[in-house]
């Protein structure tokens, strides 16, 4: 995940110094505001199947929590480190921050790779995790949710286990349920369908129809399935996307000129994102290098797996087609590709803007299941698109009335929400 010498926590503090220097923010806040607040740090022992007892190293970090209670997702990644944590968790902050809603920024994870663990191992893992943390986290606390590798079945473990802590019901201690158990109809699609929201927005606002463009993602998980899917339906054409082959442990690109069946991927599509290259040619795809997904001639990449995947290794291969990123993942450009993306002009929709939606249906979930009164999907959906739409103009028009790169006019705005919070706190 953290190639080379890259650090997500030192990309994700550069980002927010640049934008503090812009808008003169005072030297208290900045102090605040660039580092998180708390940070637990633990160890989980597990009992394996097979009798013996592993020891994971987990993390949960509350960047800020002015606005509201922290909400962040829990990882579980072979190549989590805290910094990445720390800076997930930072990001969170000014995501929730620019769709406006009353949540801070928090985020976990655990260094693990669940695709070597069973059901009954993952299970307690999930269990063990909570208990390390029970007395520091809750609806009115930090909220956390499902990230990388983790899904519904995990979240409704980690409640289960929380609710036999304390002995009652707290279906808004974390999000992510599986519908019928607190969930929300939507939250599967809503960060998938978020990214498309914006860039459906965007493509407006360029004078473009989607019907005449082509994309290529990367990542085919929750995120990268969703958007693709719902682009498809504006009539836009996916030619590429790439993620793991779980038979040769790496990723490939999959293409497909005229465009690939999303549907058909998608079914035989692991509960990981990953796909089984031979089935996908019998598809028609072409499998070709990892890589090769970012230098396609398209209009529109959808980095949708993880962070540093745009770096200085790989930026000049993007094609001069291409007009739009939309940052499905978080921190998907490292800071110096950042610096080559916008002087080359290209319209980016920020990953804290562009994948709000997750944390929005996740902050309709939690209102949902806090007032035991559950939502029919096409409402949560048009709820969703209501916010991410007003949120991707309030940043569009700041960075075009002031002439601004849409990842610093989307950083002001959180930015000054926070501080605002924090002052009116009487923190600083
Ligand atoms: P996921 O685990 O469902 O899917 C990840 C995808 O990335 C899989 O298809 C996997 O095969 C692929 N992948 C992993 N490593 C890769 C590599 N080295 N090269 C190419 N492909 C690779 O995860 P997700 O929930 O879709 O999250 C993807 C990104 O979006 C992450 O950065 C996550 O933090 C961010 N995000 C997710 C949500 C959400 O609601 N799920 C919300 C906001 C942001």
């Amino acid at each position: 995940m953290v190639k080379g010498s890259y650090n997500p926590y030192e990309n994700a503090q550069a980002q927010f110094d640049r934008v503090a220097e812009m808008i003169g923010l005072d030297d208290a806040t900045r102090q605040l505001l660039r580092q998180p607040m708390k940070e637990y740090h633990f160890t989980i022992p597990v009992r394996m199947d097979d009798g013996s007892t592993r020891i994971f190293n987990g993390y949960r970090i509350q960047h800020n929590t002015a606005r509201g209670p922290a909400k962040g997702g829990i990882r579980f990644h072979p190549q989590e480190t805290v910094d990445t944590v720390r800076a997930l968790a930072m990001w969170m902050t000014w995501k929730c921050a620019v769709v406006d809603i009353p949540l801070g920024g928090g985020k976990g994870g655990v260094i693990c790779d669940p695709r070597n663990l069973t059901e009954s191992e993952q299970e307690r893992l999930c269990r063990g995790y909570v208990r390390q943390l029970a007395k520091d986290v809750g609806p009115f606390i930090d909220v956390p949710a499902p990230d990388v590798m983790t899904n519904a079945k995990h979240m409704l473990w980690m409640l289960d286990e929380y609710e036999t802590i304390y002995g009652a019901r707290y279906p808004g201690f974390i999000t992510g349920k599986p519908v019928g158990m607190g969930g929300s109809l939507g939250r599967t699609e809503a960060t998938g369908y978020g990214v498309v929201y914006t860039l459906r927005e965007a493509l407006k606002e360029m004078g473009i129809k989607p019907e005449n463009t082509s994309a290529s993602i990367q990542g085919f998980g929750n995120v990268g399935q969703y958007a693709a899917k719902l682009y498809t339906e504006l009539g836009g054409t996916v030619v590429a996307v790439c993620c793991w082959d779980n038979n040769d442990n790496k990723p490939y690109t999959y293409y497909k000129e005229s465009g690939l069946d999303i549907e058909a991927l998608k079914e035989m599509t692991d509960s990981f994102g990953g796909i089984d290259k031979d089935k996908a040619r019998d598809l028609g795809c072409q499998i070709e290098p990892a890589g090769a997904w970012l230098e396609k001639d398209v209009d529109i990449l959808i980095p949708a797996a993880l962070e540093n995947q745009i770096n200085m290794d790989n930026v000049d291969k993007i094609s001069e087609q291409v007009k739009i990123i939309a940052e499905g993942a978080n921190g998907p450009v490292n800071k110096e590709a950042d610096e080559v993306i916008r002087n080359r002009g290209i319209f980016v929709i920020p990953d804290f803007l562009a994948n709000a939606g997750g944390v929005t249906c996740s902050y309709f979930e939690q209102v949902q299941s806090n007032t035991n009164y559950y939502w029919e999907k096409d409402e949560v959906l048009e709820k969703l698109d209501i916010k991410m739409t007003s949120a991707f103009k309030a940043v569009s028009e700041l960075a075009r009335n002031n002439n601004l790169y849409m990842r610093d006019a989307a950083y002001i705005i959180s930015i000054n929400r926070v501080a605002q919070a924090v002052k009116m706190r009487g923190w600083v």
